[in-house]
């Protein structure tokens, strides 16, 4: 089974009770629930777990709490509504120190301050060994704002922030140097070539910038979703969830220049890194046609294709127009999805 069958097998079961409160329950970045007439909260939740998530031997402990943070900010973004509030909680072993602790939350306050959020509880408990973190975030849109996964149209433009590939490129980076430390502990690592893919990859920001952006443009998506498995997993999300085909185009893939010079060092292509890489956390989203004159001056989001009827399948078309499926590909340990 990969993630997302266990998730549907194990949930499957399951009834909303509460239709008045409970909006949407499984199934998006984030749960929705309202109490008032007009505002609707959206929720979510995220587990990382030592040896599977990070390694500590090349994740400093700060910038683990402040990533641990801004993954969470980016799935409240991919609803389109504002992040508030975290709760964080932690199963650490006797391994780690008080001052690595603190470094951790370090981290966690930075991401705090930065995107004005407030820490207002979790839990602490003991592990038999290595550190567990689990966030839950908290955020707040207008009923009619909240963006989902299922709501794409046929003939709708496909968008995509910033760039991509770069988050994949930089943990090869990192797991390189690991192997190379290990069988040479007084190595040195010359990174000065690989700041941005690293920085990618450790040090993550949530594209509340965009949200807001899109806000003044008067701009509601149709449906929104952030890239955190790689493209191609989160283009057929938004397919399967919408009933949708797509065909994206490979030469508007947006992509950072020393993200080609780093895949050249490890023979893969860009476009590989993009579809099935993954920790890029920019926003994938849908736009009526209508809206593309607002759009195409945006320096930073991207027509990367549109959306088709669902028999049309999920494409990505070459220079020559070739024309290869998409599959899914998440880079965690569900590796089989
Ligand atoms: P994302 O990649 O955006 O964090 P996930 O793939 O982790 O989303 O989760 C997809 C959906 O399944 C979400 O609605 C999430 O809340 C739900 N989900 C994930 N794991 C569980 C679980 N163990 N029990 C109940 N719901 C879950
Ligand atoms: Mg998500």
């Amino acid at each position: 089974l990969g993630e997302f069958k266990l998730i549907e097998h194990l949930t499957n079961s399951f009834s909303v009770y509460n239709k008045e409160n409970t909006i949407k329950a499984i199934g998006d970045d984030c749960a929705v629930t309202q109490y008032s007439k007009n505002k609707q909260q959206v929720i979510t939740t995220d587990m990382l777990v030592e040896g599977v998530h990070f390694n500590i031997m090349y994740t400093p402990l700060k910038h683990l709490g402040y990533k641990a943070i801004t993954v969470n900010l980016s799935d409240v973004c991919a609803m389109n509504a504002k992040p508030l509030q975290v709760l964080v909680s932690i199963a650490v072993s006797s391994k780690y120190t008080l001052e690595a602790l603190e470094e951790l939350y370090l981290g966690i306050r930075m991401a705090c301050q930065k995107y004005n959020i407030d820490l207002i509880g979790g839990d602490t408990t003991t592990a038999p060994s290595g550190l567990t973190i689990s966030i839950t975030c908290i955020g707040e849109a207008n009923k009619e704002k909240i963006v989902y996964r299922n709501t794409a149209q046929e003939k709708d433009l496909i968008c995509v922030t910033g760039d991509l590939g770069a988050a994949y490129l930089g943990l090869q980076i990192l797991e390189r140097e690991r192997v190379v430390f290990l069988a040479n502990p007084n190595h040195k690592p010359d990174l000065d070539n690989y700041q941005y893919v690293i920085e990618r990859q450790l040090k993550p920001e949530p594209r509340l910038d965009v949200i807001k952006r899109l806000e003044i443009l008067g701009i509601v998506p149709t449906s929104m979703i952030d890239v955190s498995d790689g493209l191609s997993s989160e283009v057929i999300h938004l397919c399967k969830q919408s009933k949708l085909g797509a065909k994206i185009y490979e030469e508007k893939l947006p992509i950072d220049t020393e993200s080609y010079h780093v895949a050249e060092e490890f023979d893969i292509t860009t476009t590989t890194a993009v579809l099935n890489g993954g920790e890029d956390y920019e926003l994938l989203f849908t736009i009526k046609q209508s809206d593309f004159d607002i759009i195409k001056e945006e320096k930073d989001i991207h027509i990367i294709g549109y959306m088709l009827e669902e028999n049309a399948g999920v494409y990505l078309a070459d220079k020559n127009n070739h024309l290869f499926e998409l599959k899914a590909q998440g880079w965690t340990a569900f590796k089989s999805e």
